[in-house]
C-alpha cells in the first residue's frame, strides 16, 4: 500500500489508492496516536509524508518514511486534481486555508510561494470560541450559517449614510467596526459572532489573494485547505468577494487533501 500524508498543524490528511481508486483519510492532530495505528496495521506500506506535524509523527511509524516539502507536495496535489477534473488552468495564485494561510503563485510547472497571513481555519477556531465559547467545528459552522453581520461589521454603506458611495456599499468598511454602543442592551446572538468570524476570515483570504492575481496577472484564484469543508458560508464569502476583485474563485472537490495527494505521487 502507497499512503500520502499531510500532516498539518489541526488535522491529518491521508490519501492511498484502494482498488485502483483514490481514498482519503483524516484525523484530529489530538489524535495522531490513531493516524499512527492506523498506519502501522498495514503489512507492508510505503510513505511519504508532508506537514509541519510530519517530523512528530513519523517517529511514531515502524516503517520508513520518505518525506517531501509541503508547499511541493500541495502545489503537486492540486496539478492533480485540476486535470483530473478538466481544469484549463495552468498560471493560478493557489490560496491554502488551513490553520494558517499560504499563498502561492504557479505558473505550470513552477511554483513560488508569495506569503500567508495568519488569518486562517485557526482564526474561525479559536476567535469562535473566544467569542461565543463553541470549540466543535460543524456547529460553529452550521450556526454561523444562519447569524446575520449588519450589526457587527461596518459596511461602507453605514459610513455613506444617505450619500452615494464611491465603492459598493455593500462591501465592509470595518469588520467588527459596527458594534453595539455601550449599555446596549440588545444582545449580538452567538450565530451573529460566528458569521462576523467567518466574514473577518473569508474577506481577508480573498483581498490578499485578489491582490496577488492582479499583480501576476492571472484570473483564476483556486481555493483549498479544511477550512473550506462543509462550510458554505466560508465559500460564499470567498466567492463573492474573489470575484468582486475581478477574479475567478475555483474549490477544487477534495482540494484539502492536496497536500497528502502530492505526497502520494511522489512514491
Ligand atoms: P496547516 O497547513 O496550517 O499546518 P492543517 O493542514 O492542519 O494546517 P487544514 O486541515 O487544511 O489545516 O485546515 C484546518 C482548518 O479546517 C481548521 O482550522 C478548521 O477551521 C477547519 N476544519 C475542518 N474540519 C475540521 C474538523 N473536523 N476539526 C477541526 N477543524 C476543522
Ligand atoms: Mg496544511
Amino acid at each position: 500500500m502507497n499512503i500520502g500524508i499531510d500532516a498539518g498543524g489541526t488535522l491529518v490528511k491521508a490519501a492511498y489508492m484502494h482498488n485502483h481508486s483514490l481514498k482519503f483519510k483524516r484525523f484530529p492532530i489530538s489524535r495522531l496516536g490513531d493516524a499512527a495505528s492506523w498506519i502501522n496495521g498495514f503489512e507492508k506500506a510505503k510513505i511519504c509524508m508532508t506537514g509541519g506535524k510530519a517530523a512528530l509523527l513519523k517517529s511514531m511509524i515502524n516503517y520508513k518514511v520518505a518525506e517531501m516539502v509541503e508547499f511541493e507536495a500541495t502545489c503537486d496535489g492540486v496539478r492533480y486534481l485540476l486535470a483530473k477534473n478538466d481544469g484549463s488552468e495552468k498560471s493560478y495564485i493557489l490560496t491554502n486555508v488551513g490553520t494558517g494561510t499560504s499563498i502561492h503563485h504557479i505558473d505550470h510547472n513552477k511554483q513560488q510561494r508569495l506569503g500567508g497571513t495568519g488569518v486562517g481555519g485557526g482564526t474561525i477556531m479559536g476567535l469562535s470560541q473566544l467569542l461565543t465559547g463553541l470549540t466543535d467545528y460543524e456547529a460553529i459552522v452550521s450556526l454561523a450559517a444562519k447569524g446575520v453581520r449588519d450589526r457587527i461589521d461596518l459596511k461602507v454603506s453605514h459610513i455613506y449614510e444617505g450619500a452615494e458611495p464611491p465603492l459598493p456599499g455593500d462591501i465592509t468598511a470595518s469588520n467588527f467596526g459596527n458594534i453595539l454602543p455601550q449599555g446596549s442592551t440588545d444582545p449580538l446572538t452567538k450565530e451573529d459572532r460566528l458569521a462576523s468570524v467567518i466574514g473577518l476570515v473569508g474577506e481577508t483570504v480573498a483581498v490578499v489573494s485578489v491582490l496577488a492575481a492582479g499583480h501576476y496577472g492571472v484570473s483564476s484564484i483556486i481555493y483549498i485547505g479544511s477550512s473550506f469543508v462543509r462550510n458554505d458560508p466560508l465559500k460564499e464569502v470567498v466567492e463573492s468577494y474573489t470575484k468582486l476583485g475581478g477574479a475567478s474563485p475555483v474549490f477544487p472537490e477534495h482540494g484539502e487533501y492536496s497536500g497528502a495527494i502530492g505526497a502520494l505521487l511522489s512514491l
